[in-house]
């Protein structure tokens, strides 16, 4: 069994450099393949299992959804999408939410807003300020709006309507979208995860919300990836004490059950009209429930503190066990969303990595992104560092 499992799936389509490994369950932050190899999990399902594995309080709340109902349309009402939508709001402090089941299809909804702000204001071909080394997704509209060549080539033509400028530049965003009428909103990650995980500056958060204001353009946010509590707040634009006009969610938000939001404040709220937009699954009840349930239990075991701590412990120590090392450029990243840069390509790291008994990724080519479960302990944070360290050290002398 364990030689075979590259070549175990010749009917589904060949879109992922898979790791030879079949995973089997789980339980906490740690994962067992069919082999009976356990793995410890820095990975979380790319930022997405926020309760880890098997999670005590979410299984049964999920079994007994399951038993109920999973999924009616979005011609009737679905209480728990109330319930959700209203925890967003008041957690983000915006106003509506609109479900959807994925992270592209969220930023696919909220570049729909910013086109339709924009015609609703006599704008006939609104522009949307985009960022180098975004990543927003795979539709053709998302992966226009992406920054990285690798994502749009073969895909073209892209979608028009994106000016492109660099991250924490305020003056190359001025100078960008100086004297054009047609800007109407500015689109980036606060924390880029494919790209890098490159952080936006809290100054420059603060200085382009002004901006935002001045021209009325909406600030959209994607927090598909460092949202829902990853670096220690809610939404990591929170830490520089500012609030977006369009949030975009998913990842983290159903602890893996899949679902999109994109929450809105009062700019954008109201910008959609029946007909305008909709999705079959979006806000369904077993989404919703994993959504609300997810929160609760975030809240009850206080996982934005641990998420915060944890983060802060596992950075340090890497820090300090690579410190001096001249291939490594740099460890950044807040909370429980760190990444690494090499000096040079290590995508071979992910392979050696897994053998070793560690579940990473690497992005960029060059950074080793670390997204675990937000219930990561500081005794798990320090088997990552023991397992990863030697590794780096290891593939740098090479
Ligand atoms: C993963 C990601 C997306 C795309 O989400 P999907 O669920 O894969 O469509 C969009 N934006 C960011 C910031 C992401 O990390």
């Amino acid at each position: 069994m364990t030689a075979h499992i590259e070549a175990a799936s010749p009917h589904t389509m060949n879109t992922y450099a898979r790791v030879p490994i079949a995973l089997d369950h789980g339980q906490g932050c740690h994962v067992w393949d069919v082999n009976g190899k356990r793995y410890l999990d820095a990975l979380g399902g790319i930022a997405v299992n926020t309760l880890g594995h098997n999670h005590p309080k979410l299984v049964p709340a999920l079994q007994n959804q399951i038993g109920k109902l999973i999924h009616t349309s979005n011609y009737y009402h679905v209480p728990n999408a109330e319930v959700l939508a209203k925890k967003l709001t008041e957690l983000s402090g915006l106003t509506n939410v609109f479900f959807c089941s994925t992270g592209m299809e969220a930023n696919e909804a909220a570049l729909k807003l910013a086109r339709k702000f924009g015609h609703d204001k006599g704008i006939a071909r609104p522009e949307v300020v985009v960022y180098e080394r975004a990543f927003h997704g795979r539709s053709i509209a998302t992966l226009s709006a992406t920054g990285n060549p690798k994502v749009q080539k073969g895909f073209e033509p892209l979608v028009e309507g994106f000016i492109r400028v660099p991250l924490n530049d305020i003056e190359a965003l001025k100078k960008a979208t100086e004297g054009n009428p047609n800007v109407v909103a500015v689109f980036f990650e606060t924390i880029q995860g494919e790209g890098g995980v490159n952080p936006m500056r809290a100054e420059y958060l603060k200085q382009v919300r002004e901006l935002c204001d001045q021209k009325d353009w909406l600030l959209m946010i994607d927090e598909v990836q460092c949202g829902m509590g990853r670096t220690g707040k809610w939404f990591a634009h929170q830490w520089a004490g500012i609030q977006p006009d369009v949030m975009p969610l998913a990842k983290g938000l159903g602890s893996g059950v899949p679902i999109g939001a994109v929450v809105a404040g009062p700019k954008a709220a109201h910008i959609f009209q029946p007909g305008n937009h909709g999705t079959t699954f979006g806000g369904n009840p077993l989404a919703m429930r994993a959504g609300v349930e997810t929160i609760r239990i975030m809240e009850e075991d206080k996982l934005l503190d641990n998420a915060a701590k944890v983060g802060a412990h596992l950075k340090a120590a890497l820090e300090k066990a690579l410190a001096g090392n001249p291939g490594v450029k740099e460890v950044r990243g807040q909370g429980l969303m760190i990444g690494v840069e090499l000096t040079k390509p290590c995508g071979a790291l992910t392979q050696r990595a897994a053998d070793a008994g560690l579940l990473i990724s690497v992005t960029a080519d060059s950074v080793i992104r670390l997204v675990p479960p937000l219930i990561l302990s500081d005794k798990e944070a320090d088997e990552i560092v023991a397992i990863l360290v030697p590794l780096i050290e290891a593939f740098l002398k090479e």
